[in-house]
């Protein structure tokens, strides 16, 4: 048997032999390691050898090298496999992915919807697909325009005036909000704001990109029901503040009551208002943050508008800006007169239109496809489709809620919920089954976990979102599912719970090991007799 250096068999037939008896003697393992028609897969270093080839080529005819010297002498070490192993080593990893095509994906904060093909179809027209970054402008004007009609539908349903749209997540957007911030602050000489307030429930992304723009963060505690005080907003405002980072809908799924107050007392205190607009599936023609008092805001189109993301895909995070940042906006940025639009790429160009970019964000103008995409979403909904998606996405979270509100516990009482239900572990005390192994058996039983320890103000947190792509029956399914496990918990059945996920292809793993020692690195087999010696 060959192993390689971290002790993994490289073969998939003593896969079986690895098990530890206890396993082997429960009757689930089998000789070969796979088990009903689900396969185990090695990597592909393991499936393949370097003195393998999958193709015959001739012998090639000499040639004089021109590499002055910089061919390479050692053999290159890739794996060779044919087509077919090939492609059944992608296929058989892609089975051990979970998606949002293969099920429901209740990950709250992350909005997982479904994309409908129609927006795959258009993204893949070729003079969208095939687009190149370094093309002249006059060849891509269809896209500068598809570009352009995006940017001024997502300031229609935002109620802003400006928009950047380079960003390439929501974080990336952030950070061209905060340094548009910087560069307004700079601009006016107020040049002594250096704390940004964030509450105690934002998302990482929101301190994280605080610091990154050089701000330190001041944190604002949340209310027993788990909104923003406008109160505890203003006594942490003063005249070292130079925004807040506030998310609305919040990551309890609540709106903020009193956001506009909160907008009111930050410019006051000569502050700018940055809206994490993460959440934004679930006011999308409802409300529009711009009237909300907000000056930047990032859209995460993988979110809101559909297009796959996490482990499925790039995102896209454009800002859109109040007045007063508009013209801080980042190169590159589109421009218009007399109905004629185009890419402005240079600091002179910029700076002779009036603006005042506070630098480059990225090298091209965003992620093309993930524009088609978001656009094709938008024209095959409508306004009204849009509204509607937003209307479902809340009735579906608050008929989750209703399900289940009586077998698990909600942090701040039972109130209504936006597009996503928060639970607690409260209803978990004294099984020993925690929230992990709450979620570990949710995958036993088909389901991705949904989010779950955050947000942090919530012991335990569990925060579901089902957006409005599952139908009655998925929810009622996935209801009677979680009702039955919460049951279980109550019941004793601890062992459910704390032996999951016992279905998977890989059981509990080490993630604190993972995390911190990553092995990144493959290291080629050594055989048995040297592991021997
Ligand atoms: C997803 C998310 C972000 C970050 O967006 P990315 O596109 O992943 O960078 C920020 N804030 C909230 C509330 C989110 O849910």
């Amino acid at each position: 048997m060959s192993m390689n250096r971290q002790g993994r068999p490289t073969t998939p037939s003593t896969l079986a032999a690895n098990q530890t008896d206890a396993e082997s003697s429960s009757g689930e393992e089998t000789f070969s390691g796979h088990k009903g028609l689900q396969h185990e897969e090695g990597l592909i270093f393991e499936r393949g050898r370097s003195d393998k080839t999958g193709v015959d080529l001739a012998d090639p005819l000499p040639v004089e090298p021109r590499l002055g010297g910089l061919a390479r002498q050692n053999p290159i070490g890739l794996p060779g496999l044919a087509e077919p192993e090939t492609v059944r080593h992608y296929v058989r990893l892609s089975r051990m992915n979970y998606a949002i095509d293969s099920g429901l994906y209740p990950l709250g904060s992350c909005t997982m919807k479904h994309n409908p093909r129609l927006n795959e179809k258009m993204a893949r027209l070729p003079g969208f697909g095939d687009v190149h970054p370094l093309q002249p402008q006059s060849t891509v004007k269809g896209a500068i325009a598809l570009i352009e009609m995006l940017a001024g539908y997502l300031m229609e349903l935002t109620g802003m005036p400006a928009i950047a749209m380079s960003p390439k997540a929501g974080a990336h957007g952030e950070l061209a909000g905060m340094l548009a911030v910087k560069a307004a602050h700079d601009a006016a000489g107020d040049t002594d704001r250096r704390i940004v307030l964030v509450p105690e429930s934002a998302h990482g992304t929101n301190p994280a990109t605080a610091a990154f723009a050089g701000y330190s963060v001041r944190t604002i505690e949340a209310r027993a029901d788990g909104t923003v005080a406008a109160q505890s907003v203003k006594d942490a405002l003063g005249p070292e503040v130079a925004a807040i980072m506030l998310t609305n809908p919040n990551t309890c799924g609540l709106f903020e009551p009193e956001v506009v107050d909160i907008a009111d007392a930050v410019h006051e205190a000569g502050a700018y208002f940055y809206c994490d607009g993460a959440n934004f599936n679930a006011i999308v023609g409802k409300v529009r943050p711009g009237d909300l008092g907000i000056d930047a805001m990032h859209i995460n189109l993988h979110k809101t508008f559909s297009t796959p993301h996490g482990g499925g895909g790039p995102g896209a995070g454009p800002v859109v800006l109040s007045e007063a940042l508009a013209k801080f906006a980042p190169l590159p940025f589109l421009t218009s007169e007399n109905g004629r639009t185009r890419l402005v790429e240079t600091l002179s160009e910029a700076e002779s239109l009036g603006a005042d970019p506070f630098g480059r964000l990225t090298a091209f103008h965003g992620q093309m496809g993930m524009f088609v995409r978001a656009l094709s979403y938008m024209l095959s909904h409508g306004a009204d489709g849009m509204r509607q998606a937003s209307e479902d996405a809340v009735l579906a979270a608050n008929y989750v809620r209703a399900g289940l509100r009586d077998v698990m516990s909600q942090p701040f009482g039972d109130q209504p919920c936006m597009h996503e239900v928060l639970f607690d572990d409260k209803f978990l005390k004294d099984t020993g089954v925690t929230t992990l192994d709450f979620a570990k058996a949710m995958i036993d039983e088909g389901y991705h976990p949904m989010t779950m320890y955050f947000p942090l103000v919530v012991h335990g947190a569990m925060l579901i979102e089902p957006t409005e792509s599952e139908s009655l029956a998925s929810l009622d399914n996935f209801i009677a599912t979680l009702r039955n496990l919460a049951q279980a918990a109550r019941d004793g059945q601890k062992q459910r719970f704390t032996a999951a996920p016992r279905f998977t292809p890989r059981r509990r793993l080490d993630e604190t090991q993972a995390a911190r020692q990553p092995v990144l690195r493959w290291t080629p087999p050594v055989q048995e007799k040297e592991a021997a010696e």
